[in-house]
């Protein structure tokens, strides 16, 4: 299925679409891409107006890495997967009490994606 960006600029009809659920079907999945003389990009929202996020290879989507790994209340250090979406990151849970601050608009994309 072909892919595109969100401002419909940018297409790609990757060879391959992977979801890795934990680094080591990262792993396989490079691997494996490797073997077939595959590129690998990892995509997020799309959001990007450049063709920064076309994957003709393996496109990899990481939505399934949206653990929390570690909360420092102390340091303020939140380390979470690579889908994790800003509008689900900890300092946004009213929970946390935390500020939350942010130049970005559309918190429906992952964290990492910038
Ligand atoms: C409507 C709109 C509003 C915007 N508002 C703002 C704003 O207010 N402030 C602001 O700063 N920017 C804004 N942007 C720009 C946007 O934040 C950036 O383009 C950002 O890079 C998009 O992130 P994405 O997850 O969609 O990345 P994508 O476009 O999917 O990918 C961008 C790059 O990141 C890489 N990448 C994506 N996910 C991962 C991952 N998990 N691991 C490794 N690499 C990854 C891709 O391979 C690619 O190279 C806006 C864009 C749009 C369309």
């Amino acid at each position: 299925m072909t892919w595109q960006n969100w401002a419909g600029t940018e297409r790609a009809d990757p060879a391959r679409v992977v979801s890795p659920s934990s680094t080591q079907e990262v792993c396989d999945a490079v691997r494996a891409a490797v073997r077939d003389g595959l590129g690998v990009k990892a995509v997020g929202a799309g959001h990007s107006f450049s063709g920064a996020a076309v994957a003709p290879g393996v496109q990899l989507l990481p939505d399934r890495l949206d653990a929390v790994h570690e909360v420092d209340r102390v340091s303020g250090l939140v380390r979470v997967g690579a889908g994790m979406p800003l509008h689900r990151l900890p300092p946004c849970s009213p929970s946390t009490g935390w500020p939350w601050r942010s130049s970005v608009t559309s918190t429906g994309r992952p964290s990492a994606g910038r």
